[in-house]
């Protein structure tokens, strides 16, 4: 049964995406976060409120820019799009009846994901918030708490362990620090019980792409590797909505 609140959030999602995108570019770059993009990127004509609306615009301008023609960017409806998506799955899964706050820790993750994977930087204005946003959600479940604080100091240490290890071992940085906060606000959501789950499903995850890229004929060299980021997130997301896969 879909009530007002899951109406709400689906309604939302798309212009929480937008605002999403705006943040994937500008954050990284150091440019002020607006609300909303203002114009054409490649002929700076001034956007209007109707090329402001997400994916209708996208696909009643056919992807085109009205006063240049010129090929938009696929970035903007393709972020509108997953936040959509992070909300449908939200309003399907969840059973708590807090599709607001799968869709809080959804679109965080995915916005951090989408830093990493563009910039490889998971930059601590998002990632330190969101432990302690973790820490304020358990809230809703105090039994909780201990837990969960304890899997935001077991998630840090145990990446930057990993990553001590992998130095000493192959004489590079294999996990940026940023990873460890990740992982850090990971616990703080899920607790430390399940945070093994975490690793392993997001390493699975990393490999399969590795894979993947592989088969499509891109060659990732022994020093190149994947942003962890993305991973670590989507499977920090499916574990906080499905619950651990095995307790
Ligand atoms: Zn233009």
């Amino acid at each position: 049964m879909i009530g007002e609140a899951e109406w709400g959030t689906l309604l939302a999602a798309p212009f929480v995406g937008s605002f999403l995108g705006v943040i994937v570019r500008r954050l990284p770059e150091g440019r002020p976060v607006a609300w909303a993009r203002s114009r054409c990127e490649h002929c700076g004509a001034p956007l209007r409120v109707r090329d402001l609306v997400p994916l209708l615009s996208w696909l009643a301008s056919k992807g085109r820019c009205r006063s240049c023609g010129h090929p938009l960017d696929w970035f903007y409806p393709a972020i509108e799009l997953a936040a959509l998506a992070v909300a449908l799955l939200a309003v399907a899964v969840d059973s708590e009846g807090q599709p607001w706050l799968d869709c809080l820790l959804g679109w965080w993750l995915l916005t951090l994901g989408w830093i990493d994977a563009r910039e490889w930087l998971l930059p601590d204005v998002l990632t330190l918030p969101l432990v302690l946003a973790g820490l304020a959600a358990a809230a809703f479940a105090p039994e909780q708490l201990t837990d969960r604080a304890l899997g935001a100091a077991a998630g840090y240490l145990s990446l930057r362990v990993i990553a001590l290890l992998y130095r000493i071992w192959r004489g590079g940085e294999g996990l940026g620090q940023g990873d460890a906060k990740l992982l850090a606000a990971s616990g703080a959501w899920v607790g430390a019980s399940a945070l093994a789950q975490i690793v392993l499903g997001a390493a699975a995850a990393a490999l399969v792409a590795a894979l993947c890229l592989r088969l499509t004929g891109v060659r990732l060299g022994p020093r190149s590797a994947l942003p962890f980021g993305p991973f670590l997130a989507l499977a920090t997301w499916l574990v906080w909505l499905i619950g651990p896969v095995f307790v």
